[in-house]
């Protein structure tokens, strides 16, 4: 159920069963040479959309790009600033809560954002409740969760792809993307097949001992068919997690 799609009488009548929505966020970055730049705002978005309707919930709209400065160093990646981010969340939500949202879930598809989601979700707490008070009574919670959370995930990464996962431009993600849009998948070699691994400082740095813009990753290893194992694994447990949410009142 997309926000996007429905009348404002529709999401009335939805705030009359529910005060719950899921926001998908992501990022616009390179991927490595078989993975798409939208990947990670796919990924959350393709995800989320799928939870919504498992949990009979509103899914908002997408916040696409994120905190990326270290992937700038390749063509089309883009980047907000922290500050920016943190301003974007704030209104997104505080927007949605005049009309009485008051549990956002949101289904993050970049690492990158976490810190800076917590940040967000810090100042959004001190606007809505705490030092520069609107002095609401009734409670807003936020929380965050990324799609490739929990056991479940892990150990289907596991059985799949092995060893071969690495930190970016990962075949799990990559495989989503190829199960969600199918048409989009890129058939080219990757050499070496696995990816370096280590650390990094800055966008030049990343480009040198990366030229590819993998990092210890294999994603020539995905297909859609993993793709949409992942997919199916996904949705039930963030369901899952969407209810927890929506019913905790400690
Ligand atoms: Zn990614």
């Amino acid at each position: 159920m997309l926000l996007q799609h429905q009348t404002w009488q529709e999401v009335e009548a939805y705030l009359a069963r529910s005060n719950g929505i899921i926001l998908p966020i992501g990022s616009t970055e390179q991927h490595g040479p078989n993975g798409l730049i939208g990947t990670d705002a796919i990924c959350a978005e393709f995800v989320a959309r799928g939870v919504g309707e498992a949990a009979g919930a509103m899914v908002g709209p997408t916040i696409g790009v994120g905190i990326a400065v270290h992937h700038m160093g390749f063509a089309g990646t883009m980047t907000v600033r922290p500050s920016t981010m943190i301003a974007i969340i704030h209104d997104y939500v505080l927007s949605l809560a005049r009309h009485g949202f008051r549990r956002f879930f949101f289904i993050n598809g970049h690492g990158g954002n976490i810190a800076t989601v917590q940040a967000a979700f810090a100042e959004i707490y001190a606007a809505f409740e705490g030092a520069i008070g609107m002095r609401r009574n009734d409670e807003l919670r936020c929380r965050l969760a990324n799609w490739w959370d929990g056991r479940a995930m892990r150990d289907l990464a596991k059985e799949v792809i092995g060893d071969d996962e690495g930190s970016h431009a990962t075949a799990s993600e990559v495989a989503l993307t190829q199960f969600a849009f199918p048409d989009t998948i890129k058939l080219v070699p990757l050499d070496p097949p696995r990816a370096p691994s280590g650390r990094f400082h800055g966008p030049a740095d990343y480009r040198r001992r990366f030229p590819d813009g993998r990092i210890g990753s294999n994603p020539g290893l995905a297909t859609p068919e993993k793709g949409q194992r992942f997919y199916e694994t996904a949705i039930p447990e963030l369901a899952k997690s969407y209810a927890t949410f929506l019913g905790e009142n400690e």
